[in-house]
Protein backbone atom coordinates (compact mmCIF):
# COMPACT_ATOMS: atom_id res chain seq x y z
CA UNK A 1 0.00 0.00 0.00
CA UNK A 2 1.23 3.42 -0.53
CA UNK A 3 2.31 5.27 2.34
CA UNK A 4 -0.29 8.11 1.77
CA UNK A 5 -3.29 5.63 1.80
CA UNK A 6 -1.75 3.46 5.15
CA UNK A 7 -1.71 7.06 6.32
CA UNK A 8 -5.31 7.84 6.21
CA UNK A 9 -6.13 4.09 6.87
CA UNK A 10 -3.69 3.53 9.95
CA UNK A 11 -5.84 2.16 12.51
CA UNK A 12 -7.99 3.80 15.56
CA UNK A 13 -10.15 3.93 17.87
CA UNK A 14 -11.17 6.01 20.44
CA UNK A 15 -9.72 5.43 23.66
CA UNK A 16 -11.03 3.26 26.05
CA UNK A 17 -10.03 3.57 29.61
CA UNK A 18 -8.98 6.95 29.08
CA UNK A 19 -11.35 9.34 32.33
CA UNK A 20 -10.70 12.66 32.49
CA UNK A 21 -13.48 15.09 33.50
CA UNK A 22 -13.73 17.01 30.29
CA UNK A 23 -15.65 15.00 27.74
CA UNK A 24 -13.93 14.20 24.58
CA UNK A 25 -14.84 16.33 21.66
CA UNK A 26 -15.38 13.80 18.46
CA UNK A 27 -16.23 15.68 15.10
CA UNK A 28 -17.56 14.09 12.40
CA UNK A 29 -19.75 14.10 9.16
CA UNK A 30 -18.81 10.38 8.16
CA UNK A 31 -19.69 7.28 10.63
CA UNK A 32 -17.93 4.04 9.58
CA UNK A 33 -20.64 1.13 9.75
CA UNK A 34 -19.11 -2.55 9.97
CA UNK A 35 -21.62 -4.16 7.99
CA UNK A 36 -24.26 -2.75 5.29
CA UNK A 37 -26.92 -4.89 7.83
CA UNK A 38 -25.45 -3.04 10.74
CA UNK A 39 -26.03 0.47 8.43
CA UNK A 40 -29.61 -0.85 7.33
CA UNK A 41 -30.59 -1.39 10.99
CA UNK A 42 -29.36 1.36 12.87
CA UNK A 43 -32.14 4.10 13.95
CA UNK A 44 -30.84 7.44 13.20
CA UNK A 45 -33.20 8.89 15.93
CA UNK A 46 -32.47 7.12 18.83
CA UNK A 47 -29.36 7.23 20.58
CA UNK A 48 -28.46 3.47 20.02
CA UNK A 49 -26.01 4.04 17.60
CA UNK A 50 -24.28 6.97 15.58
CA UNK A 51 -25.17 7.18 11.83
CA UNK A 52 -24.00 10.77 10.71
CA UNK A 53 -22.21 13.48 11.83
CA UNK A 54 -25.75 15.65 11.57
CA UNK A 55 -27.69 12.80 13.67
CA UNK A 56 -25.37 13.35 16.77
CA UNK A 57 -21.62 12.82 17.92
CA UNK A 58 -21.14 11.31 21.77
CA UNK A 59 -20.24 14.92 22.08
CA UNK A 60 -23.58 16.31 21.02
CA UNK A 61 -25.41 13.72 23.26
CA UNK A 62 -23.35 15.01 26.17
CA UNK A 63 -24.89 18.31 25.66
CA UNK A 64 -28.13 17.50 24.81
CA UNK A 65 -28.36 15.24 28.26
CA UNK A 66 -26.73 18.14 30.03
CA UNK A 67 -29.39 20.64 28.84
CA UNK A 68 -32.35 18.24 29.28
CA UNK A 69 -30.98 17.82 32.90
CA UNK A 70 -30.30 21.99 33.44
CA UNK A 71 -33.93 22.24 32.20
CA UNK A 72 -35.70 19.56 33.65
CA UNK A 73 -36.19 18.41 30.64
CA UNK A 74 -35.93 14.42 28.99
CA UNK A 75 -35.07 14.77 25.76
CA UNK A 76 -32.76 17.70 24.05
CA UNK A 77 -31.57 18.90 20.29
CA UNK A 78 -29.19 21.26 19.66
CA UNK A 79 -29.53 23.60 16.79
CA UNK A 80 -27.17 26.26 15.25
CA UNK A 81 -28.71 29.12 16.93
CA UNK A 82 -31.22 30.49 19.70
CA UNK A 83 -33.31 31.71 16.79
CA UNK A 84 -32.85 28.28 14.88
CA UNK A 85 -34.21 27.05 17.99
CA UNK A 86 -37.59 29.08 17.88
CA UNK A 87 -37.79 27.88 14.01
CA UNK A 88 -37.42 24.30 14.92
CA UNK A 89 -40.21 24.51 16.97
CA UNK A 90 -42.33 26.57 14.28
CA UNK A 91 -41.59 24.24 11.37
CA UNK A 92 -42.01 20.98 13.39
CA UNK A 93 -45.54 22.24 14.25
CA UNK A 94 -47.25 24.38 12.09
CA UNK A 95 -48.35 24.02 8.83
CA UNK A 96 -50.30 26.08 6.15
CA UNK A 97 -54.03 27.58 8.21
CA UNK A 98 -52.81 27.34 11.83
CA UNK A 99 -52.00 30.04 13.65
CA UNK A 100 -49.40 30.52 16.14
CA UNK A 101 -49.81 33.23 19.21
CA UNK A 102 -46.53 34.95 20.30
CA UNK A 103 -46.12 37.49 23.30
CA UNK A 104 -46.47 41.02 21.95
CA UNK A 105 -42.96 41.72 24.40
CA UNK A 106 -41.36 38.46 22.71
CA UNK A 107 -37.86 38.21 21.12
CA UNK A 108 -37.79 40.15 17.92
CA UNK A 109 -37.05 37.83 15.87
CA UNK A 110 -39.64 35.02 16.66
CA UNK A 111 -42.05 37.98 15.60
CA UNK A 112 -39.88 38.50 12.76
CA UNK A 113 -40.38 34.93 11.84
CA UNK A 114 -43.99 34.59 11.80
CA UNK A 115 -44.37 38.12 9.71
CA UNK A 116 -41.91 36.33 7.11
CA UNK A 117 -41.59 32.63 5.77
CA UNK A 118 -44.84 31.64 8.18
CA UNK A 119 -47.21 33.66 6.85
CA UNK A 120 -45.57 32.87 3.54
CA UNK A 121 -46.56 29.63 4.35
CA UNK A 122 -49.67 30.17 4.85
CA UNK A 123 -49.44 30.17 8.67
CA UNK A 124 -51.19 33.38 10.39
CA UNK A 125 -50.12 34.75 13.81
CA UNK A 126 -51.58 36.86 16.73
CA UNK A 127 -49.50 39.02 19.45
CA UNK A 128 -51.66 38.84 22.51
CA UNK A 129 -50.74 40.96 25.44
CA UNK A 130 -48.33 38.98 27.94
CA UNK A 131 -49.75 40.90 30.75
CA UNK A 132 -53.40 39.76 30.40
CA UNK A 133 -54.43 36.20 30.64
CA UNK A 134 -57.22 37.29 29.56
CA UNK A 135 -56.43 38.10 26.38
CA UNK A 136 -54.63 35.15 25.44
CA UNK A 137 -57.63 33.53 26.10
CA UNK A 138 -59.96 35.66 23.65
CA UNK A 139 -57.22 34.76 20.58
CA UNK A 140 -56.86 30.85 21.28
CA UNK A 141 -59.22 29.51 18.59
CA UNK A 142 -59.35 26.32 16.33
CA UNK A 143 -56.57 26.92 14.63
CA UNK A 144 -54.08 27.70 17.06
CA UNK A 145 -51.49 24.91 17.11
CA UNK A 146 -48.39 27.09 19.18
CA UNK A 147 -48.71 29.37 21.85
CA UNK A 148 -44.88 31.12 22.64
CA UNK A 149 -44.49 32.27 26.31
CA UNK A 150 -41.10 34.55 27.34
CA UNK A 151 -40.93 35.14 30.92
CA UNK A 152 -39.09 37.61 31.31
CA UNK A 153 -40.36 39.23 28.05
CA UNK A 154 -36.97 40.98 25.99
CA UNK A 155 -36.13 44.21 26.37
CA UNK A 156 -39.35 45.49 28.36
CA UNK A 157 -38.75 42.82 30.97
CA UNK A 158 -42.42 42.35 32.02
CA UNK A 159 -42.92 38.84 33.79
CA UNK A 160 -46.17 37.21 33.06
CA UNK A 161 -48.68 35.03 34.51
CA UNK A 162 -47.06 31.99 33.45
CA UNK A 163 -48.41 29.71 35.74
CA UNK A 164 -51.74 30.60 34.36
CA UNK A 165 -50.79 30.76 31.13
CA UNK A 166 -49.21 27.47 31.03
CA UNK A 167 -52.50 25.72 33.12
CA UNK A 168 -55.03 27.76 29.86
CA UNK A 169 -52.74 26.19 26.74
CA UNK A 170 -53.08 22.74 28.56
CA UNK A 171 -57.08 23.42 29.24
CA UNK A 172 -57.92 24.48 25.47
CA UNK A 173 -55.33 21.53 24.03
CA UNK A 174 -52.75 23.77 22.88
CA UNK A 175 -49.16 23.18 22.42
CA UNK A 176 -46.81 25.66 24.75
CA UNK A 177 -43.50 26.61 23.97
CA UNK A 178 -41.23 29.12 26.06
CA UNK A 179 -38.69 30.36 25.00
CA UNK A 180 -36.37 29.94 28.64
CA UNK A 181 -33.09 32.00 27.57
CA UNK A 182 -34.26 34.35 30.46
CA UNK A 183 -34.44 31.53 33.11
CA UNK A 184 -31.52 29.65 31.46
CA UNK A 185 -32.92 26.48 33.43
CA UNK A 186 -31.73 28.56 36.69
CA UNK A 187 -34.21 30.33 37.63
CA UNK A 188 -37.41 28.48 37.50
CA UNK A 189 -38.11 24.70 36.47
CA UNK A 190 -40.42 25.58 32.89
CA UNK A 191 -41.71 21.92 32.95
CA UNK A 192 -42.87 22.13 36.58
CA UNK A 193 -43.42 26.06 37.66
CA UNK A 194 -45.63 25.50 40.59
CA UNK A 195 -44.06 22.37 41.85
CA UNK A 196 -47.46 20.24 41.22
CA UNK A 197 -46.35 19.30 37.47
CA UNK A 198 -47.70 22.44 35.40
CA UNK A 199 -45.20 22.67 32.98
CA UNK A 200 -44.81 23.75 29.24
CA UNK A 201 -44.55 21.25 26.78
CA UNK A 202 -41.12 23.14 24.97
CA UNK A 203 -38.52 25.00 26.35
CA UNK A 204 -36.27 26.28 23.46
CA UNK A 205 -33.15 28.19 25.26
CA UNK A 206 -30.63 30.03 23.66
CA UNK A 207 -27.15 28.66 24.30
CA UNK A 208 -25.49 31.31 23.18
CA UNK A 209 -26.45 33.38 26.44
CA UNK A 210 -25.49 31.47 29.81
CA UNK A 211 -25.22 28.67 28.98
CA UNK A 212 -22.29 30.07 26.60
CA UNK A 213 -21.18 32.96 29.14
CA UNK A 214 -18.09 33.75 26.88
CA UNK A 215 -20.12 36.10 23.93
CA UNK A 216 -17.96 33.60 21.47
CA UNK A 217 -20.76 30.91 20.56
CA UNK A 218 -24.17 30.93 18.41
CA UNK A 219 -26.28 27.74 19.70
CA UNK A 220 -30.27 26.83 20.94
CA UNK A 221 -31.67 23.87 21.99
CA UNK A 222 -35.30 22.52 21.91
CA UNK A 223 -35.79 20.68 25.00
CA UNK A 224 -39.02 18.61 25.47
CA UNK A 225 -40.42 15.73 28.03
CA UNK A 226 -42.26 13.99 25.68
CA UNK A 227 -41.39 11.56 23.39
CA UNK A 228 -43.69 11.77 20.75
CA UNK A 229 -43.12 15.84 20.66
CA UNK A 230 -39.65 15.50 20.22
CA UNK A 231 -39.70 12.83 17.63
CA UNK A 232 -41.31 15.64 15.86
CA UNK A 233 -38.80 18.06 17.05
CA UNK A 234 -35.85 15.84 15.92
CA UNK A 235 -37.37 15.31 12.15
CA UNK A 236 -38.01 18.32 11.49
CA UNK A 237 -34.26 19.33 13.02
CA UNK A 238 -32.93 16.25 10.74
CA UNK A 239 -35.34 17.37 7.25
CA UNK A 240 -33.43 20.89 7.55
CA UNK A 241 -30.33 20.01 8.10
CA UNK A 242 -29.77 22.17 11.90
CA UNK A 243 -26.30 20.53 12.80
CA UNK A 244 -23.87 22.10 14.98
CA UNK A 245 -19.99 22.11 15.15
CA UNK A 246 -18.03 20.06 17.71
CA UNK A 247 -16.19 23.05 18.59
CA UNK A 248 -18.86 24.81 19.49
CA UNK A 249 -20.61 21.74 21.47
CA UNK A 250 -17.17 21.68 23.41
CA UNK A 251 -17.15 25.44 24.02
CA UNK A 252 -20.34 25.29 25.55
CA UNK A 253 -19.27 21.92 27.37
CA UNK A 254 -16.49 23.53 29.14
CA UNK A 255 -18.97 26.75 30.06
CA UNK A 256 -21.39 24.41 31.32
CA UNK A 257 -20.18 23.54 35.11
CA UNK A 258 -19.80 26.99 36.00
CA UNK A 259 -23.39 28.71 34.58
CA UNK A 260 -24.47 28.69 38.23
CA UNK A 261 -21.84 30.64 39.46
CA UNK A 262 -22.21 32.87 36.66
CA UNK A 263 -25.86 33.76 36.88
CA UNK A 264 -25.85 34.06 40.13
CA UNK A 265 -23.07 36.76 39.72
CA UNK A 266 -24.50 38.65 36.93
CA UNK A 267 -27.75 38.56 38.80
CA UNK A 268 -26.77 40.24 42.30
CA UNK A 269 -24.74 42.85 39.52
CA UNK A 270 -27.37 43.66 38.20
CA UNK A 271 -29.93 44.05 40.73
CA UNK A 272 -27.29 46.73 42.45
CA UNK A 273 -27.15 48.53 39.60
CA UNK A 274 -31.00 48.13 38.81
CA UNK A 275 -31.59 49.58 42.26
CA UNK A 276 -29.27 52.56 42.03
CA UNK A 277 -30.99 53.40 38.43
CA UNK A 278 -33.92 53.83 40.49
CA UNK A 279 -32.67 57.11 42.67
CA UNK A 280 -31.37 58.07 39.39
CA UNK A 281 -33.35 61.28 37.97
CA UNK A 282 -32.76 60.59 34.56
CA UNK A 283 -34.67 57.35 34.62
CA UNK A 284 -38.02 57.81 34.82
CA UNK A 285 -38.60 53.95 35.38
CA UNK A 286 -36.53 50.81 35.89
CA UNK A 287 -37.31 47.77 34.48
CA UNK A 288 -36.28 44.80 36.13
CA UNK A 289 -38.98 41.81 37.06
CA UNK A 290 -37.25 41.29 40.88
CA UNK A 291 -37.58 45.04 41.59
CA UNK A 292 -41.08 45.46 43.47
CA UNK A 293 -43.09 47.55 40.99
CA UNK A 294 -41.58 46.38 38.20
CA UNK A 295 -44.36 44.89 35.41
CA UNK A 296 -45.13 41.15 36.82
CA UNK A 297 -43.12 41.56 40.12
CA UNK A 298 -45.82 39.57 41.82
CA UNK A 299 -45.40 36.89 39.33
CA UNK A 300 -41.83 36.96 39.33
CA UNK A 301 -42.14 36.18 42.60
CA UNK A 302 -44.33 33.43 42.53
CA UNK A 303 -42.30 31.63 40.02
CA UNK A 304 -38.59 32.69 40.94
CA UNK A 305 -39.10 34.17 44.31
CA UNK A 306 -37.75 33.75 47.77
CA UNK A 307 -37.95 30.59 48.54
CA UNK A 308 -37.12 31.22 52.25
CA UNK A 309 -35.62 34.87 53.54
CA UNK A 310 -32.11 34.19 53.28
CA UNK A 311 -32.78 33.33 49.60
CA UNK A 312 -33.02 36.03 47.51
CA UNK A 313 -34.76 34.06 44.24
CA UNK A 314 -33.55 33.96 41.29
CA UNK A 315 -32.61 36.66 38.35
CA UNK A 316 -30.67 37.15 34.84
CA UNK A 317 -28.30 40.44 35.10
CA UNK A 318 -30.39 42.57 32.50
CA UNK A 319 -32.62 45.51 33.29
CA UNK A 320 -34.05 48.57 31.14
CA UNK A 321 -34.35 52.04 32.34
CA UNK A 322 -36.79 54.30 30.73
CA UNK A 323 -35.06 57.41 30.24
CA UNK A 324 -37.30 60.40 30.96
CA UNK A 325 -38.99 62.32 27.89
CA UNK A 326 -37.33 65.61 28.90
CA UNK A 327 -34.14 63.98 27.31
CA UNK A 328 -34.06 63.81 22.98
CA UNK A 329 -33.19 60.87 22.13
CA UNK A 330 -29.84 62.15 20.58
CA UNK A 331 -29.24 62.64 24.22
CA UNK A 332 -30.01 58.81 25.32
CA UNK A 333 -27.70 57.85 21.78
CA UNK A 334 -24.93 60.42 23.59
CA UNK A 335 -25.39 59.09 27.15
CA UNK A 336 -24.66 54.93 25.66
CA UNK A 337 -21.59 56.53 23.25
CA UNK A 338 -20.38 57.86 26.60
CA UNK A 339 -20.28 54.73 28.36
CA UNK A 340 -16.56 52.99 28.26
CA UNK A 341 -16.89 49.50 30.17
CA UNK A 342 -20.95 49.01 29.20
CA UNK A 343 -20.01 48.48 25.03
CA UNK A 344 -23.00 48.73 22.30
CA UNK A 345 -23.77 45.19 21.44
CA UNK A 346 -26.44 42.80 21.03
CA UNK A 347 -26.78 39.81 22.80
CA UNK A 348 -26.43 38.99 26.96
CA UNK A 349 -24.72 36.41 28.92
CA UNK A 350 -21.10 37.36 27.87
CA UNK A 351 -18.06 38.69 30.06
CA UNK A 352 -18.57 42.07 29.00
CA UNK A 353 -21.88 44.57 30.08
CA UNK A 354 -23.35 45.50 27.34
CA UNK A 355 -26.03 48.56 26.32
CA UNK A 356 -28.52 48.97 23.77
CA UNK A 357 -30.88 51.48 23.20
CA UNK A 358 -34.67 50.91 22.25
CA UNK A 359 -37.20 52.42 20.44
CA UNK A 360 -40.62 50.67 22.45
CA UNK A 361 -42.90 51.98 19.46
CA UNK A 362 -40.73 49.97 16.58
CA UNK A 363 -41.11 46.66 18.29
CA UNK A 364 -44.82 46.80 19.97
CA UNK A 365 -48.11 46.67 18.68
CA UNK A 366 -48.99 49.60 21.47
CA UNK A 367 -47.11 50.98 23.54
CA UNK A 368 -48.07 49.41 27.06
CA UNK A 369 -49.54 51.70 29.24
CA UNK A 370 -47.60 50.52 31.97
CA UNK A 371 -44.42 52.04 30.48
CA UNK A 372 -43.55 55.44 31.21
CA UNK A 373 -42.88 57.70 28.90
CA UNK A 374 -39.14 57.95 27.63
CA UNK A 375 -36.63 56.12 25.71
CA UNK A 376 -36.05 52.59 26.69
CA UNK A 377 -32.09 51.65 27.32
CA UNK A 378 -31.42 48.41 28.19
CA UNK A 379 -28.46 47.03 29.98
CA UNK A 380 -26.90 43.23 30.03
CA UNK A 381 -24.41 42.72 32.94
CA UNK A 382 -21.21 41.22 33.07
CA UNK A 383 -18.89 40.01 35.23
CA UNK A 384 -17.01 43.47 35.70
CA UNK A 385 -16.61 44.86 39.29
CA UNK A 386 -19.88 46.32 40.17
CA UNK A 387 -18.30 49.81 41.79
CA UNK A 388 -16.71 50.04 38.26
CA UNK A 389 -20.06 49.70 36.31
CA UNK A 390 -21.64 52.15 38.78
CA UNK A 391 -18.83 54.79 38.23
CA UNK A 392 -19.22 54.15 34.41
CA UNK A 393 -23.03 54.95 34.55
CA UNK A 394 -22.51 58.28 36.51
CA UNK A 395 -19.96 59.47 34.34
CA UNK A 396 -21.72 58.73 31.51
CA UNK A 397 -25.22 60.43 32.88
CA UNK A 398 -23.11 63.39 34.38
CA UNK A 399 -21.59 63.97 30.57
CA UNK A 400 -24.94 62.76 28.03
CA UNK A 401 -27.96 64.07 30.88
CA UNK A 402 -27.05 66.35 32.70
CA UNK A 403 -29.78 66.78 35.65
C1 LIG B 1 -30.61 35.92 22.04
C2 LIG B 1 -31.97 35.40 22.16
C3 LIG B 1 -32.47 34.49 21.23
C4 LIG B 1 -31.71 34.08 20.00
O1 LIG B 1 -30.47 33.52 20.23
P1 LIG B 1 -29.35 33.54 19.10
O2 LIG B 1 -28.45 32.42 19.48
O3 LIG B 1 -28.71 34.89 19.16
O4 LIG B 1 -30.04 33.30 17.80
C5 LIG B 1 -33.74 34.00 21.41
N1 LIG B 1 -34.49 34.39 22.46
C6 LIG B 1 -34.04 35.25 23.37
C7 LIG B 1 -34.93 35.66 24.49
C8 LIG B 1 -32.77 35.80 23.25
O5 LIG B 1 -32.35 36.68 24.15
Amino acid sequence: MERSTDLIHHPYSPPDGFVAPQPGVFKASTVIFPSVAAMRTRDWKSKSGYTYGLHGTPTSFVLEARIAALEGGLQCVLVPSGLAAIANVAFALLKSGDEVLIPDNAYGPNKALAEGELAAFGITHQYYDPMSVADLAARINGRTKLVWLEAAGSVTMEFPDLIEQVRLCKARGVISALDNTWGAGLAFNAFDLDGQGTGVDISAHALTKYPSGGGDVLMGSVTTRNEALHLKIKLTHMRLGLGVGANDVEAILRALPSIGLRYRAQDQAGRALALWCVDQPQFAQVLHPALEGSPGNAYWQQVCGAADKADTGASAGLFSVMVDQRYSSQQVDKFCDSLKLFKLGFSWGGPISLVMPYEVEQMRGTRPAHLTAGTLVRFSVGLENVADLRSDLTQALTSALPG
